[in-house]
């Protein structure tokens, strides 16, 4: 059957098998000629009716037809002792399904009372009654799944509680589908279960416990409270249920080891985070929806579809030969717009920011140019300066007439207005993608510069401006010493 058979032998066998012509070892004669081994052992596992009518193992063949032992005159012991059923025989007389009722009844007694537990006695019948009971034996014999039974044996109750105190494994699941079959279990939501147990276990992993707290609420109060509204959890849900909390985790990970939290959650954070890993991080605009929603996270904040192909990121070495394009542009491009590009391919900072700097947030002095954007101060070290002193030295940009005593940095076509961000963006694009530019950047700064001092420099965490300044020139004179260092740099 499903034995492999070994190569034929005719010097050794010069006879041939009645049945299957091939020639192996003889181990039996009967009616219809002496029987190879693989014939035999087919024959015993025949099962049928027999054309006189009897039912049960037909070992003969009359006509190539199977037959009964008394039609056929075959002999052999197909008679088990124990039940007298007519059957292929195990070991000591008794059937396959004799020696499975007598391992499980082993397996399942109480060693302390001697005698199976009333509750288990569906399952064992369960077990005896299993289809094809050699596979059963095999199965049943296996170290784990006997290891498993015992237990059982001696379990105080039999309980989807107690069941789920087992060590998680498949044969504790296989069982369970056993009892729950038999009646013994009442019927529950598997994959509900299953979820509940997943997310407990995903809570350890936040590291942070202002975050496991916003965690346990978003499974709490979003998935299970959907998941209770279904009659049943389908695979979809549950599979979408874990990927939606595993994103969820990573992202406030990582604002923990930014050093800031979901309330102080920026556009920058996302886009940066986003950015950085991988496209299912998309994914993410789910438990963002329910976090502003629950006033967890600051309003208006989205995360970006990214469509294929336009994983908008400018490399490290595109970025250098921008910043390069920019300082020696040569009197081509104007002063405004070197200063402005300088802000984003340097320190990542977005278009609407940098369009609302008026001159009380620059300081210019002939040591050093610091700018200050929102809560943070940058220092512009030599030669990144060089368009803001010029840029401070003629404001003007000969748009004097629709701005009298404006304070803007960058002013606007309209009277008293700054530059609409757009506009901005619309300028640089000349020069490189101001967005793939600034979560370039944004990158590579993370990759040199330690994560405090980006922290920093991005606006991570408040703190006072003399640290600003001192930490984040250290931060770019190790950017611009990497930049000059780079093949691609001058
Ligand atoms: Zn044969
Ligand atoms: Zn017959
Ligand atoms: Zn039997």
């Amino acid at each position: 059957m499903s034995r492999p058979r070994k190569p034929e032998d005719p010097i050794r066998w010069p006879v041939p098998c009645a049945r299957c012509s091939q020639h192996h070892q003889t181990v039996a004669r009967w009616p219809d000629g002496g029987i190879c081994g693989y014939c035999y052992q087919q024959a015993k596992r025949t099962k049928g009716t027999c054309a006189c009518g009897h039912e049960g193992v037909l070992p003969g063949l009359i006509d190539e037809q199977p037959a009964c032992r008394q039609c056929s005159g075959v002999r052999l012991n197909i008679d088990c002792e124990a039940c007298g059923a007519e059957d292929e025989l195990h070991s000591g007389g008794r059937c396959w399904s004799c020696v499975l009722a007598t391992v499980v009844d082993d397996l399942l007694t109480d060693p302390s009372r001697g005698i199976v537990a009333p509750e288990l006695i569906p399952l064992a019948t369960a077990l005896k009654s299993m289809k094809r009971a050699n596979s059963g034996i095999t199965w049943i014999q296996q170290k784990h799944v006997t290891a498993f039974l015992r237990n059982l044996a001696v379990a105080p109750k039999i309980t989807h509680d107690s069941f789920d105190e087992l060590p998680d494994s498949r044969t504790r699941e296989y069982v369970r589908g056993l009892l729950t079959e038999h009646g013994v279990l009442p019927r529950r939501d598997e994959l509900r279960i299953r979820y509940e147990n997943w997310s407990a276990q995903a809570l350890d992993r936040v590291n942070n416990p202002e975050n496991r707290d916003i965690i346990r609420r978003y499974i709490r109060w979003h998935h299970l409270r959907r998941m209770n509204q279904m009659d049943e959890v389908t695979r979809g849900t549950f599979l979408r249920a874990k990927q939606q909390v595993t994103v969820a985790i990573d992202l406030l990970n990582w604002l923990t080891g930014h050093g800031t939290n979901l309330a102080g959650l920026t556009q920058t954070h996302l886009d940066l985070w986003q950015a950085e890993g991988p496209t299912t991080r998309r994914i993410a605009e789910h438990f963002l929806k329910w976090a502003i929603k629950a006033k967890a996270a600051p309003a208006g904040l989205a995360i970006i579809p990214h469509r294929r192909g336009t994983s908008a990121k400018l490399d490290k070495t595109g970025q250098d030969e921008a910043l390069n394009r920019v300082l020696h542009a040569g009197g081509q491009v104007e002063a405004r717009d070197q200063a402005a590009a300088i802000l984003i391919l340097v320190f990542g900072q977005q278009a609407e920011n940098i369009a609302r700097l008026t001159w009380d947030d620059v300081a210019v002095t002939e040591e050093l140019v610091t700018i200050q954007l929102g809560t943070i101060q940058i220092a512009l070290p030599d030669p990144l300066d060089a368009p803001w002193r010029e840029l401070a030295a003629n404001p003007g940009h000969n748009l004097t007439a629709s701005h009298p005593n404006t304070n803007w940095v960058f002013r606007g076509t309209s009277p008293g207005r700054h530059i609409h961000p757009g506009h901005l963006t619309t300028r640089l694009s000349k020069l490189f993608s101001t967005r793939a530019a600034r979560l370039g950047t944004l990158h590579e700064l993370t990759k040199l510069a330690p994560v405090a001092i980006i922290a920093e420099t991005l606006g991570y965490s408040p703190t006072t401006i003399e640290r600003h300044a001192v930490d984040s020139s250290a931060a770019y004179a190790q950017y611009m010493a990497a930049v000059r260092r780079s093949p691609t740099g001058r």
